[in-house]
């Protein structure tokens, strides 16, 4: 396995995983951004042949390591013919460029990073057409709706994402104008990095995942629903033609589907340990709200305008959240501030590569001149 952001939230329940299962799985490569020290106690104890750091400073610690830095290593690992699996948990859309090296050799890409997806999903697309590699998801509701899927037979009518609100559900846009950043850091369920926290609280996590799911299961916006469960047991759904709904439940715990991603097609034992019935006691649902979280009716919008429009609202999300964990805005000035790099946005193709790059970089500046105007 090359695991790239293995420093990170994603990248440490898949640590677990792999200690859990030794027998099976080999850390062959690494990556961290910036928390070297960290790193520095895993490569201590997985003794992986291959290290990448993708930030500015040089790791100094001792051990039988080859380093590469940047972008190209991260390339580089995903080329390695000692690698099956690369599992990309990095942040941003750094992890196309991996996962297209991955592509190529036919390799399997298990994807977290979501935000590569939404902005590239036709490169994806293409690569996988040419090359005949395979994405399998670590996203808890697109592992979720794979493992219902995988029953071909099935006629299935939509699918069914599952939101667990947030740590705002239920606020009124009143209440909304006063959230702190560290309200928003507060995820009643999930405990993952920053930036997915705060795309939790707006919704954002969850356009981004109907756009994700789209890309994956190659179906159109009108197919794709999300509903609002706070307890986060129920991953996914599927409706079929006859009117039954199928769901997949599971703990939260991020590594089940990330070992799946691992193990698949074959099961492996709990990382996680017995879970029992008693566990899914009580389960809610409900509808989304629109209204007050704006973000998902954009989500929606991107998707059906297509082209370039996703990686647009990727991008300008992932500035004005940078600037919200910064201080520099209100909480329900991201989605206002998405919304408005979408309208001058003029859509255009999403291949090759390059004409997202340039989408996604314009997106950010124009995003970024909002922000220095803003009042507070
Ligand atoms: P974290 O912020 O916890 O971790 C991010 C990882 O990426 C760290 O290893 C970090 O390195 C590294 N990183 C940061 N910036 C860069 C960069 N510019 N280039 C390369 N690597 C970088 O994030 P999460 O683990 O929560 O999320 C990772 C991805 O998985 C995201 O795309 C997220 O949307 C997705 N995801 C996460 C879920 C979760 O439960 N956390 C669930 C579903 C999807 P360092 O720490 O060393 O700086
Ligand atoms: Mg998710």
């Amino acid at each position: 396995v090359a695991l790239l952001g293995a420093t990170g939230s994603i990248g440490k329940s898949t640590l677990s995983v792999i200690r859990s299962h030794s027998d099976k799985l080999k850390l062959y490569a690494v990556s961290a951004h910036s928390n070297l020290s960290l790193l520095e106690r895993i490569v201590s104890e997985f003794n992986p042949p291959y290290v990448v750091v993708t930030g500015n400073r040089k790791p100094k610690f001792k051990g039988n390591y080859q380093l590469l830095m940047g972008v190209e290593g991260l390339e580089e690992v995903a080329r390695l013919e000692e690698v099956d699996v690369v599992l990309v948990a990095t942040l941003g859309t750094v992890g196309i460029f991996p996962t297209v090296e991955a592509l190529k050799r036919g390799k399997r890409v298990a994807l977290a990073n979501k935000e590569v997806l939404v902005a590239f999903g036709d490169v994806v697309k293409r690569m996988l057409r040419d090359y005949g590699g395979e994405i399998v998801p670590v996203d808890s509701e697109h592992s979720a709706v794979f493992q219902l899927l995988l029953e071909r037979k099935w006629e299935v009518e939509k699918i069914i994402l599952t939101a667990s609100g947030g740590p705002f559900r239920g606020y009124s846009r009143e209440q909304l104008k006063n959230v702190k950043k560290e309200d928003a850091l507060r995820h009643p369920t999930w405990n993952m990095g920053k930036k997915i926290t705060v795309d939790s609280a707006t919704l954002f996590n969850k356009a981004l995942e109907v756009i994700e799911a789209s890309r994956l299961f190659d179906l159109e916006p009108e197919r794709i629903e999300v509903v609002v469960h706070p307890e986060s047991i129920v991953h996914g759904i599927v409706l079929l033609k006859d009117g039954a709904f199928i769901a997949h439940l599971s703990p939260p715990d991020m590594r089940i589907p990330i070992q799946y991603s691992l193990s698949y097609p074959e099961r492996w034992g709990s990382p996680v340990g017995v879970v029992s019935l008693d566990y899914f006691s009580s389960l809610s649902f409900e509808k989304p709200d629109f209204e007050n979280f704006p973000a998902l009716e954009l989500g929606y919008r991107a998707l059906r305008e297509g082209g370039t429009m996703p990686a647009v609202l990727n991008a300008a999300n992932e500035v004005a959240v940078n600037a919200f964990l910064e201080e520099r805005i209100s909480f329900l000035a991201i989605p206002e501030i998405v919304k408005r790099v979408m309208d001058l946005h003029e859509v255009g193709p999403a291949f090759p590569l390059k004409r997202v790059m340039e989408a996604d970089y314009w997106a950010r500046q124009v995003a970024e001149g909002f922000i220095a105007n803003w009042k507070r």
